[in-house]
């Protein structure tokens, strides 16, 4: 197999030498921010917008990030180029840096970026044909006024534990409520359900991480003529959906069939789901930064 490539500590090593001190606030405290993103067929996908809300979640936890956009852009296609990696997923890692033992950040010297580029298939092939099972967990999501959703942090406990409990319960992901009871996302995907003829997401005040799938997957949805709502739903709306489907950079698009044993519609992924699944294919080749002409 050919060498695997990670970019740290302003170059790109062989991930052999890919190493960081365990001092890093990112490994102590969990003290950082993160990007998980997608590159298809030559072409990121949507990579300034995953760019933008790497560069808020490092303002909203006062964390500089020692890149510019346009930097970032070339490390990360840099990254693909020497991976070979016309198709990959990408992730984008910044840290605190080192510190000491304490908490206080500021005694962290210079904030570590990390650029990790591979092949990803989160789930078999078989899945995406024939749809996921998925529970409700009794962890809830995190609420947005103590430590926000909307920042992609490395702190991800909560969805940690959450994919635990979906584990436990021998399911392909989780459903996860809010602190109200509405649903909120799964342990790391976004989740739309279809409701008389219309999509329906939880809105981003609900708690859910602001998806860069779950947005273009809105703008794919209405630009095709399907309605598209943003708002709150419970487990009972779930459970009697004509059809239910996940978003995410890595999971990309997936039905779900079966939500707490309830199969939904005919326990086969819909056609709703089926043809925004193929939209989706057919833009993410072209919707972004195009890197290999
Ligand atoms: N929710 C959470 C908690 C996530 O970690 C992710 C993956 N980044 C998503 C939703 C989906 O977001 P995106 O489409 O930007 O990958």
């Amino acid at each position: 197999m050919a060498e695997q490539w990670v970019f740290i500590h302003d170059q790109l090593v062989p991930k052999e030498q890919a190493k960081i001190s365990v001092f890093d606030h990112g490994f102590l405290y969990g003290d950082g921010v993160f990007e998980g993103i997608r590159a298809y067929h030559g072409n990121i996908f949507r990579l300034d917008e995953h760019l933008d809300r790497l560069y808020r979640s490092a303002r909203s936890i006062m964390l500089e990030v020692p890149y510019s956009h346009e930097e970032m852009t070339k490390i990360i296609t840099d990254t693909l180029l020497k991976n070979e990696l016309k198709d990959g997923y990408i992730r984008v890692v910044v840290s605190r840096g080192v510190g000491d033992l304490g908490i206080d950040p500021f005694k962290c010297s210079q904030p570590q970026v990390i650029v990790i580029a591979q092949q990803l298939a989160l789930y078999p092939k078989e899945l995406y044909e024939n749809g996921l099972e998925i529970v409700t967990v009794a962890s809830r999501r995190n609420r947005p006024d103590v430590l926000s959703p909307k920042v992609k942090s490395l702190n991800y406990l909560n969805n940690v534990l959450v994919k635990i409990e979906a584990n436990l319960a021998n399911a392909g992901e989780a459903l996860m409520l809010n602190d109200q009871g509405y649903v909120a996302e799964a342990s790391a995907d976004n989740i739309f359900i279809v409701q008389k003829g219309e999509l329906v997401t939880p809105p981003g005040y609900l708690g859910a991480l602001e998806g860069i799938t779950r947005d273009a997957l809105i703008q794919y949805a209405q630009d095709a003529g399907y309605q598209v709502k943003e708002e709150p739903f419970t487990r009972h709306d779930v459970y009697v959906a004509d059809e239910v489907f996940l978003t995410g950079t890595a999971a990309e698009v997936i039905a779900v069939v079966k939500v707490d044993g309830r199969v939904i519609g005919d326990g086969t992924p819909g056609a709703y789901t089926k043809d925004l699944l193929r939209i989706f294919r057919e833009k993410v080749r072209t919707d972004g930064h195009l890197y290999i002409k």
